[in-house]
């Protein structure tokens, strides 16, 4: 049967569900933790270090926005799809944004992400010069599957940014799938506007696997085994099972990315930059000198046992122990 609007992943057919439900129960179960606890995890800086890369590259692109917008000072509204418990939700309000939409298939993060929300929002009114809140509204939806639009407030709303921070690659299961995320994507933004986002690099972990002469491999913080042949990777449904530390456990797909730009493009989105996060690094790390310190992303992980997370090799670590002794 068509996909109405007002579906959610719990009333869908199970064979039309895929992998959803368990990618949302698994999401859905991972506790939230205080600082100091996250502070003893192993990825801890790995984790600032990815938050790092998004507030950079968040802050880029609002840069941009705000720019073309000078003379109009008109309101920047956003919406931040696949947004989890709402570990952005700060840079939002850094960025100074008038309107967030904030979608998620899995409603027990989505409910966290309100929890935190409330709590920036009553912190900021606390704080003198706590700077501005923005409004909010939450849609919990499988976004590979249903139309987000018709679930906004205002379905004709226009926006400046969509970001998909660390899941576009979820709608890699199927065509459809990937081509109903890129059109939730594609069809608000208003003419110059911006889709950016963080996805796994289909390339390295292919590369990976064929050097270790396994489809699986990994260390001890993270593993990966790739569910495919590694010589034949399919366009879609390249279904691979990835562990973190005790962050991640879950089945993902695999972004072949050329055809994330053919696709694209369909729905009206041109190619402005591709980057891998060592090369973004490198471009932007003496603008965020600053908030590297800030956000502790460079304090460096205690290369123990071999390990080095997935993304990141030895030599980048020795490039980022050498970047922190000279940063003055
Ligand atoms: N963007 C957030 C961040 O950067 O902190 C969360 C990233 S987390 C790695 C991936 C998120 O994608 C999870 O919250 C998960 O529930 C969501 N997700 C995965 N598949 C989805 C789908 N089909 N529709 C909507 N959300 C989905």
């Amino acid at each position: 049967r068509l996909l109405e609007s007002s579906d959610t992943p719990e009333s869908l057919p199970k064979k039309l569900k895929g992998y959803a439900d368990v990618v949302a129960t698994h999401y859905n179960s991972i506790e939230e933790k205080g600082v100091s606890e996250r502070s003893k995890s192993r990825i801890f800086y790995l984790r600032n270090f990815h938050n790092w890369i998004k507030s950079m590259m968040i802050n880029e692109y609002l840069g941009k926005i705000k720019e073309a917008k000078k003379q109009h000072n008109s309101p920047i509204r956003v919406h931040d799809m696949c947004c989890g418990k709402g570990g952005d939700l700060l840079k939002w309000k850094k960025g100074g944004i008038t309107h967030l939409i904030c979608s998620d298939i899995a409603s027990i993060s989505l409910e966290q992400c309100k929890a935190r929300y409330a709590d920036m929002k009553s912190r900021a009114a606390r704080d003198r010069g706590g700077g501005n809140s923005y409004s909010i509204e939450y849609i919990c939806a499988d976004c590979t599957r249903i139309r987000l639009r018709e679930k906004f407030s205002d379905p004709s709303m226009k926006l400046d940014l969509v970001s998909c921070q660390f899941a576009f690659h979820y709608s890699f299961e199927s065509l459809p799938q990937a081509e109903c995320m890129l059109r939730n994507a594609a069809e608000c933004l208003q003419p110059g506007g911006y889709f950016i986002g963080t996805i796994t690099d289909a390339y390295e972990l292919i590369a990976r696997a064929r050097k270790s002469d396994s489809d699986t491999f990994g260390n001890n913080i993270y593993k990966v085994s790739l569910d495919f042949d590694i010589n034949k990777p399919p366009l879609f449904g390249a279904k691979c099972h990835f562990q973190l530390e005790d962050v991640v456990d879950c089945p993902e797909f695999l972004v072949h990315f050329p055809t994330l730009v053919k696709l694209a493009k369909k729905f009206g989105l041109k190619l402005v930059k591709t980057e891998k996060f060592k090369d973004f690094f490198e471009r932007m790390k003496n603008e965020g000198r600053q908030l590297l310190t800030i956000m502790r992303a460079l304090e460096t992980y205690p290369p123990n046992e071999g390990a080095t997370p997935v993304g990141v090799e030895e030599d980048d670590y020795k490039h980022a122990e050498e970047f922190v002794k000279n940063r003055g």
